[in-house]
């Protein structure tokens, strides 16, 4: 009797193998499946097999193998991309409405095939496939990684369509973490073009009109400043010049012919100010603006003419023209409105506010930002945003701005606009990869449940310190959402509005806790990363306290007080600069060096410390 009970389980369990076969790649330790490409496949399809079989390794240990489809292949067949058995499971009735970047990802029988509407969608299709497995990637590097120790990969279900919510996704420069994150900035020349932005996102007027071609042969097309023609590389063109919007064009027609395909051609001037003051230039102007309206009529013209003569060769080409500083608002002329052809980029810069998202109506900046995005939809079809979820002088503080980005994304989509880019930096990635992830999610598709998806982050990334980890990511987006100031970065002004040392102590707390908890090593060294991202938090805004308190005091204590920011701003100096490991990831040395944000702090110290009586 006991042994017919063995026999009869044995006889079980190979039948539910065999039955189970199907969707099983690894298993018993070893590889069920081949990774197939066709022998044309592209670059994009290779590195997408490729990168399956390096995370399949990672889960199982067990190397699936990569064959093409020109052999026979036994067992089951993961086919990426196009491939000879590939109409079979993903017949081209199913592959229509994808676009560029949609994909179908299904099972059926022992098949497994990706697809795309263009060579992305397979990339991402596979990225849903190792996301299904349970794998992630919060941040660029391997310490950002979440690969699961699996002894067996199986999918049973698999019947997947996605498009994406905006086709304009410009977050994050790391093409690995873009492409599993499907967002498509993509620098890799070898790859196909993404969604692709040229000769730039924003300033490109020297890359249409370089001085090195033109200021010698046109030095009539760039401002005239004090009554000369400028040679500075800062200066504007010369708007009203009549044969500038036909060069540009032509420029433009040039980088066109030699990348097709290119989604925007943007047009917008230098940083800075140094407008062309000729009597024509200043005729296109209006007269009673404020400040962010001064020259956006001639700008709008400029662009204008420009579309025009671009449109002659390329009448469905979308030009990307810039919106920001002293012409963000679109011209209050009524009669002036967008070529058809024109996208606007509008800059999310100083004047609003980022620790509130863009449709609070407590927030009196974005108030503000709102009506001027309902200015600009009057004025073109298509709207997209460059967005500072990394600001510059917020001096690589960590920057919460989970809770503004979860309210904005979904309300742009709401909007019917286009996407964004965002500044971004690895150098203080420890701080803000969050704020880059959840806005690629969202990007990708503008209903995913944020809370759900940072309660997986919490569990997946910090595992046994998930609970305190928690609290403080919460303890910092809190801090900031329910500021009553409004503010777009400005560390030196604005940083001591967050970190106080209520919640310094408070996140020093956590963090402690986490370090009890936290059992491997990959999670004790992501916690020692936000550790160090949180001392140098503390020891920068410390140096604004002091200097704070300083000029609220008098006589002796000012200087005494004066002298420890001082001298405090100058250790961390030395600190960042000299232990660039230390840092890595947390800080960028280059804003403490030359005439950068932090150097211009520490000479400001130095003067008022001279003022106060000291000895500097
Ligand atoms: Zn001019
Ligand atoms: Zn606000």
């Amino acid at each position: 009797m006991k042994t017919s009970i063995t026999v009869a389980w044995l006889m079980l369990s190979v039948c539910s193998v065999k039955a189970a076969s199907p969707g099983v790649l690894v298993g018993d330790g070893r590889a069920q499946a081949t990774l197939v490409l066709s022998g044309k496949a592209d670059a994009l399809a290779k590195r997408t097999a490729t990168d399956l079989q390096e995370t399949f390794r990672k889960m199982t240990g067990v190397t699936v193998p990569i064959q093409t489809d020109d052999q026979q292949i036994a067992g089951n067949r993961i086919l990426v991309g196009q491939t000879q058995w590939t109409d079979a499971v993903i017949p081209q009735a199913d592959r229509k409405g994808l676009g560029k970047e949609g994909f179908v990802l299904r099972r059926r029988g022992g098949d497994i095939a990706l697809v795309g509407g263009g060579p992305y969608g397979v990339a991402y299709a596979a990225s849903e496939l190792l996301e299904r497995l349970g794998a992630r990637w919060y941040l660029p590097g391997p310490l950002g990684e979440v690969i699961p120790k699996l002894e067996e990969i199986r999918l049973d279900q698999l019947d997947v369509r996605q498009t994406p919510s905006f086709p304009m996704r410009w977050v994050g420069k790391d093409d690995a973490w873009n492409l599993r994150n499907r967002t498509n900035l993509i620098s890799d020349p070898s790859l196909p073009p993404a969604y692709r932005i040229l000769p730039g996102v924003y300033h490109t007027q020297a890359r249409l009109i370089p001085r090195s071609i033109y200021v010698k042969t046109h030095p009539e097309f760039y401002a005239l400043i004090n009554g000369k023609r400028s040679r500075d590389s800062s200066c504007k063109l010369c708007n009203s010049n009549p044969q500038l919007p036909a060069e540009i064009a032509r420029r433009m027609g040039e980088i066109l012919r030699e990348n097709p395909g290119t989604d925007l051609i943007s047009l917008s001037p230098t940083d800075g100010q140094m407008w062309c003051e000729c009597e024509e230039c200043r005729k296109l102007d209006e007269p009673d603006v404020p400040r962010d309206q001064r020259y956006s009529r001639r700008q709008m013209i400029l662009y204008n003419r420009v579309a025009t003569e671009l449109a002659k060769e390329f009448p469905d080409q979308l030009m990307l023209v810039g919106a920001y500083n002293v012409y963000t608002w679109p011209p209050k002329d009524p009669k002036i409105k967008g070529h058809r052809n024109l996208a606007v980029v509008i800059c999310h810069y100083e004047d609003y506010c980022l620790a509130h998202p863009v449709n609070d109506p407590t927030c009196k900046p974005n108030r503000r930002y709102s009506e001027l995005i309902a200015a600009w939809r009057k004025h073109t079809q298509h709207i997209c945003f460059y967005e500072y979820y990394y600001k510059v002088n917020w001096l690589d503080l960590p920057w919460p701005i989970v809770h503004t980005v979860a309210a904005d994304i979904p309300h742009f989509k709401k909007l019917g606009l286009e996407g964004l880019y965002t500044q971004y930096t690895t150098a203080n990635i420890w701080s803000n990869f969050l704020v880059h992830y959840v806005a690629a999610r969202l990007l990708w598709d503008h209903t995913t449940d944020v809370s759900a998806l940072l309660e997986e982050f919490y569990k997946k990334f910090y595992v046994r310190a998930a609970e305190p980890m928690k609290a403080y990511h919460e303890a910092l987006e809190q801090k900031v959402a329910k500021s009553r100031k409004h503010f777009p970065g400005g560390a030196p002004r604005n940083a001591r509005a967050v970190f106080n040392r209520k919640l310094l102590a408070e996140l020093r707390g956590y963090l402690e806790r986490a370090r009890t908890l936290a059992a491997d090593e990959q999670v004790k060294a992501r916690i020692e990363r936000i550790t160090r991202s949180t001392d140098y938090a503390e020891r920068l805004v410390d140096v604004f306290r002091l200097r704070d308190v300083a000029r609220a005091s008098k006589g002796r204590q000012r200087v005494t007080l004066f002298r420890k920011a001082l001298d405090q701003a100058l250790a961390l100096r030395k600190d960042v600069l000299t232990n660039r490991k230390k840092y890595a990831g947390v800080a960028d040395g280059r804003y403490f060096s030359g005439r950068r944000m932090f150097a211009r702090e520490i000479d400001k110290l130095k003067r008022d410390l001279k003022k106060a009586g000291g000895d500097e």
